[in-house]
């Protein structure tokens, strides 16, 4: 077994480069930054072909003794953590980091236990360690930040607001009036935002994909969390859904991680900042085709 902090985590991004090149397992020659066969059933990651351990981490010690890496997602969030319902498939941004952090430790799609925890629940599942580590849209803050440590960011996004698309009345956050019911969802960072700073009355559910649902029914009048979620809900129903106005909030997207794990965290810091263009390529392919805007951010300094 191979026993390495940094090295391990540049292991698994010179084997994810050659993903890159092209030698995609699923389609061999194909570029794996495309649409194309073999994308969502694991196959788009070499995996590190022994375990990688990693000095100093119990998370990575945890993974290894299991051979199962077990990560926390959402699935109701198209382009970033989706369940396909008909086919079964995961897919989106959110997945495909949590794929290559795991391929990058010598985990491959059938080593993974995806869980699906809401956004409330995030700080326990991780402080119990019922997940090794969580990739859904995960804003970075001061107050999680004294629960569970974070890796990256590795995305930035803003908050914004999704209407029915025969809605000219909501235009952005400045016409939001007392009367009008905005939805979103427990424990996020978007509902404390818009109970803080705006007049309008809130709803709230576990699940953004309900806050659809009860806006489709007329029950409330908006939606409210990051704007690439919710380019995600318009671009799954663009006749009767819009994204309206400029973002108003900052969310920084980091990988929720053990608090005190800093070896681990500092691998997957190593592993966003030393992967040249798979970055890009997950992007590219879940993101920039459904017209999102974004470049790789600088990862913060580890605490
Ligand atoms: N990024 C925000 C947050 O972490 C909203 C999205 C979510 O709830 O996952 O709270």
């Amino acid at each position: 077994m191979r026993k390495t902090r940094i090295a391990g985590a540049l292991a698994g991004i010179a084997i994810a480069a050659l993903a890159l090149a092209g030698c995609n397992s699923g389609t061999p020659g194909a570029d794996p930054a495309e649409p194309g066969e073999g994308e969502g059933d694991g196959t788009w990651f070499e995996v590190a072909s022994e375990p990688v351990e990693v000095e100093g981490s119990d998370t990575v010690a945890a993974i290894t003794e299991r051979g199962k890496v077990r990560i926390g997602v959402k699935e109701d969030q198209p382009n970033l953590g989706y369940l396909d319902p008909t086919t079964g498939e995961r897919s989106g941004f959110d997945i495909d980091i949590a794929r290559w952090i795991a391929a990058s430790l010598g985990y491959d799609e059938e080593d993974i236990e995806f869980s699906v925890i809401d956004s409330k629940a995030r700080e326990d599942s991780i402080t119990r360690g019922d997940i090794d580590y969580y990739v859904g849209t995960y804003s970075i803050s001061d107050a999680r930040k004294e629960l569970i440590s974070f890796a990256g960011p590795y995305f930035i996004t803003g908050q914004g607001l999704l209407v029915m698309a025969d809605n000219d009345t909501i235009t952005g956050p400045d016409s939001l009036t007392s009367d009008m019911i905005i939805c979103s969802a427990t424990g996020s960072t978007s509902i404390q935002n818009i109970q803080r700073d705006y007049p309008s009355q809130t709803e709230e559910f576990d699940k953004y994909s309900e806050c659809v649902e009860a806006m489709k029914n007329g029950q409330v009048d908006a939606v409210t969390t990051d704007e690439a979620i919710l380019l995600g809900y318009a671009a799954q129903d663009p006749d009767n859904l819009k994204v309206t106005g400029e973002v108003f909030s900052e969310e920084r997207y980091g990988v929720g991680i053990k608090k005190g794990d800093t070896a681990f965290v500092e691998y997957v810091n190593t592993l966003f900042t030393d992967g040249g263009d798979i970055w890009q390529a997950i992007f590219d392919k879940n993101l920039g085709a459904a017209g999102v805007d974004g470049n790789q951010p600088a990862v913060d300094p580890v605490e």
